[in-house]
Parts: structure tokens; sequence; C-alpha cells
């Protein structure tokens, strides 16, 4: 088990440290996605969810579509979240860039410029922060406490609504949420246990809401439909998705798109499978990212994304 943890978990790092140079001005979001998806293929781990590229207020949960004709521009804070597993065993990081190039000075002031990186610090040292409280026996608000605390030395907020989580094989997020502030939650970590931790930084109020489109799903229960083609798409999502996210783009490339979207709407209202709508800051403030995937040990942790 920690073997497989650990595998991913090198796996991701390696994928992440190379898709992020590929950041840049121009970048169709697309490519950047199926660029990391493909290289979780190729190196023999599954794909844990699909690769979310979520850019400046949007928080998380974006996708491409099939057609998507987004593209990466100089200034935006690109947040690249990607998950790889290895018989179930799931690693998941997350890492905040700031599209740059010759323009950036021409485009930005100063104090525009410093604001962006002054978030990917604050994210980071939240990160820093919660990873130097884990260990057997620590309770869970004690890292959001960790996390509040180093994000609020840069003079920014921490997004209450959006929580790490624990990890368990084929379970993304099984049970546990660590927050990125004090919540006075008193479980206590265990050892053994694998979490992964998030914290998100913003210069807005720190808050997110949903908003309208959904690019990831994952199954819920089976249900009977009249439509042959709902039922089609719900026992193909079951056979090939049954526990973790998956984007609709991977079934766009399986079946007619008017019908897919029908079938999409019809098993959503049903909750036969769950739609995450992109997340963007309440108050329409910058947001940055980072995380890592740990395994709790008696006196301290291992970071399996390092
Ligand atoms: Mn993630
Ligand atoms: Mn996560």
């Amino acid at each position: 088990m920690i073997e497989s943890y650990i595998k991913s978990g090198k796996i991701v790092s390696k994928i992440r440290s190379e898709a992020s140079k590929l950041i840049k001005n121009g970048l169709p979001v697309i490519e950047l996605v199926e660029y990391v998806e493909n290289e979780i293929i190729k190196s023999g781990a599954g794909i844990a969810f699909p690769c979310n590229v979520s850019i400046n207020e949007i928080s998380a949960h974006y996708t491409s579509p099939l057609d998507d004709k987004t593209k990466l521009v100089t200034g935006d804070l690109v947040k690249l979240d990607l998950g790889a597993e290895i018989d179930g065993y799931i690693a998941d990081s997350a890492v905040t860039v700031m599209v740059t190039g010759d323009n950036l000075e021409e485009l930005f002031s100063e104090e525009e410029i410093e604001l962006r990186n002054n978030l990917i610090t604050a994210s980071a040292d939240g990160l820093e922060a919660a990873i130097s409280t884990v260990k057997d026996g620590v309770e869970i608000g004690k890292i959001g406490h960790a996390v509040e605390d180093a994000i609020r030395k840069h003079k920014f907020n921490p997004i209450t609504n959006l929580t790490g989580h624990s990890l368990e094989q084929w379970n993304l997020h099984a049970g546990l949420s660590i927050p990125n502030y004090n919540n006075n939650d008193t479980t206590k970590l265990k050892e053994g246990q694998a979490i992964a931790i998030e914290p998100f930084a913003t210069n807005g109020v720190g808050y997110v809401n949903d908003v309208p489109g959904t690019y990831i799903y994952s199954f819920m229960k089976n249900k009977p439909f009249r439509m042959a083609q709902t039922t089609k798409v719900l026992k193909y999502i079951q056979k090939n998705h049954p526990s973790l996210p998956f984007s609709g783009r991977w079934l766009s490339k399986e079946f007619n798109d008017v019908r897919l979207q029908m079938a999409m709407k019809q098993l959503s209202e049903a909750m036969a499978i769950y739609p995450y709508h992109p997340l963007k800051e309440k108050s329409g403030g910058l947001v940055s990212q980072k995380e890592h995937t740990i395994i709790v040990e008696k006196d301290g942790c291992t970071v399996t994304t390092l």
C-alpha cells in the first residue's frame, strides 16, 4: 500500500514539474490537460481525476471540454491540479504558476505582479506550515490553524469552504476534511492515514461559489431511465469510472455530442452522477493553491508528491 502511494506520488511529482514548464502565453488549456493525462497513462499509472486547470478567480473543478478554445494569457494565475493512481492508491497534487512572458511588465504594474507572486508564496507557506504539524495524534483543527496563520501573514485570506481530504484506495475524498482555517475540529490523524492538504489563498473574501458549466463528474448510483441512450451512457460510466471522477471530454470521444449532453443532464438531475461545477471566488479575488499528498507517521509524515 505505502509502496503504491510512493510510486503514484513520484509520477505526479515528475509530470507536475514538466507540465509547469509548458505554461506560457497562448498555450491552449486543452493541450496542457491532455499532456498531463497522456503522461500519466504513459507512466503506467491510472488517471485519478481529470487534470484541473483553473485560472485566476476560478479556484478548482475546471477541465477542458473537447472543443475548449481557452488559451493561457500573460499574467494568468494558473492552478494545475493532477492525480494519478497505482492499484487505486492516489497521489493528488497542485501547483500555481503565473503566466509570464516578454510583455508581462508592459501589461501589469509592479504591484500587480507582486500580488500574484505573493499569492503563490502564501499558499506554499500555508502548505509547508501545515505539513510541519502533521504526525500521529495531531488535531485536524490545528492543521487548519497553521494554514490560516501562514496565509494571513501575507495579508491574504484562506478559502474557508475548500478543504483537503483523506484518501483511501479508489476513494479520492474518503471522509476526513482538512480545513484551511481553524475550525476547532478535534479529530486526530492516525499513523498510516493518507491525506491531501491543499491551502488556497486569495485577495478576495475567501469563499467560493459554484458557477455554470460542468466538466467533471462522479458516478453515484445505477437507476432505470426511459431513454435508451441515457441508460447506455450510465452503463458506460459505471463500467469505466465506477469510483473516481471523470471528465465530459473523455465521454465525448465515445458518444454523439448532442445526445451525450442530454443524457448527462438527465443523469445529473436524477443524481445518478454527481456534477462538479467550477468554483469561483465570491468577490472575484485571485486565487492560488498548492497541494501535496502525505502519509501520516508516528513522529511526522512522508510527502509522497514532493
Ligand atoms: Mn488536487
Ligand atoms: Mn485534493
